[in-house]
C-alpha cells in the first residue's frame, strides 16, 4: 500500500472509533481529503484507495488540478471565497463550506439564479470572534437568518467552523460543541433543517466527530506535510 492508502486506513479507523464513542454511525461522517498544495497525483492515489471527496481552498489551484483528476471526484470548496471567484467556483465544486457573510450568500444566490443551479453550501461561523478569520458571528447569524432563508437558490446544509489554532486538540472541543448548540438552537427556534456540521481537521477530527461533525476536513494526516510552493502550478 502507498503511504496515502496507509494514512487513509488509519484515518478511517480513528473515525470509526470516534463514531463508536459518540454512538453515531460512520455513514453519517463524510471524510474530505484536503488536497490543497498537493499534486493531482496525490489525489489520484487517494482516489485509487477509495477516497471520493476532496477539498481545495483556492480557485486558481483547483482550476489546474481538477481536470487532472477523475471526473467522479466530489470537490468541496473550503477556503475564503472572494466575490470575483464565485462564478468560476460554482460549477467546479459540489459544495461550498465557506459562505462567510450575508453579502456573499446573497451574491452567490444571484449567480446561482443566473446559472440555473442550486448550490449546496455551509455557513461559516467565527465562534471565537478571531479577527484573522472570516465568518458570521452567532449574533450575525441570528439577525441575518430570515434574509438567508429567503435566498431560494441556496441549499444550506448546515454550519462550518475553524476553531482557534491550538497545540492541544482538546481545546477545540468547546468550539465544536458550541457550533452544534448553535445549530440545534437555530433548527428549533426557526423551524429549519440544518443536518450538517463541517468541523474538524487533522489534529482534532476525532473530537469533532464526538461533538457531532458530519463533514471532517483532513489534509496533512492523509497527505503529509505541506509545501506551499505547489499551489500555483502542477
Ligand atoms: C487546510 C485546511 C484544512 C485541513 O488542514 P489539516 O490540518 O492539514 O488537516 C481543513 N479546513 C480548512 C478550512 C483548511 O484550510
Amino acid at each position: 500500500m502507498s503511504d496515502i492508502a496507509v494514512n487513509l486506513a488509519d484515518v478511517h479507523a480513528r473515525i470509526g472509533a470516534a463514531c463508536e464513542k459518540s454512538g453515531s454511525s460512520v455513514e453519517d461522517v463524510t471524510l474530505i481529503a484536503v488536497s490543497k498544495t498537493f499534486s493531482a497525483d496525490h489525489v489520484n492515489q487517494a482516489y485509487a484507495a477509495g477516497q471520493c471527496h476532496f477539498g481545495e481552498n483556492k480557485q486558481q489551484e483547483a482550476e489546474w488540478k481538477i481536470p487532472l483528476c477523475p471526473s467522479s471526484v466530489q470537490w468541496h470548496f473550503i477556503g475564503q471565497l472572494q466575490r470575483n471567484k464565485v462564478r468560476k467556483v460554482l460549477p467546479m465544486f459540489s459544495m461550498i463550506h465557506s459562505i462567510d457573510s450575508l453579502r456573499l450568500a446573497s451574491y452567490t444566490n444571484d449567480l446561482a439564479h443566473e446559472l440555473g443551479i442550486f448550490p449546496k453550501v455551509f455557513l461559516q461561523v467565527n465562534l471565537a470572534g478571531e479577527l484573522s478569520k472570516a465568518g458570521f458571528s452567532a449574533e450575525e447569524l441570528w439577525s441575518s437568518w430570515d434574509l438567508l432563508m429567503g435566498l431560494d437558490r441556496l441549499e444550506i446544509q448546515g454550519l462550518m467552523t475553524v476553531p482557534p489554532v491550538s497545540e492541544q486538540p482538546e481545546k477545540s472541543r468547546h468550539w465544536f460543541a458550541g457550533l452544534r448548540l448553535l445549530r440545534d438552537e437555530l433548527q428549533q427556534k426557526t423551524d429549519t433543517r440544518l443536518p450538517s456540521l463541517s468541523m474538524g481537521m487533522s489534529g482534532d477530527y476525532s473530537i469533532a466527530i464526538e461533538e457531532g461533525a458530519t463533514h471532517v476536513r483532513v489534509g496533512s494526516a492523509i497527505f503529509g506535510g505541506r509545501d506551499y510552493g505547489l499551489t500555483n502550478s502542477p
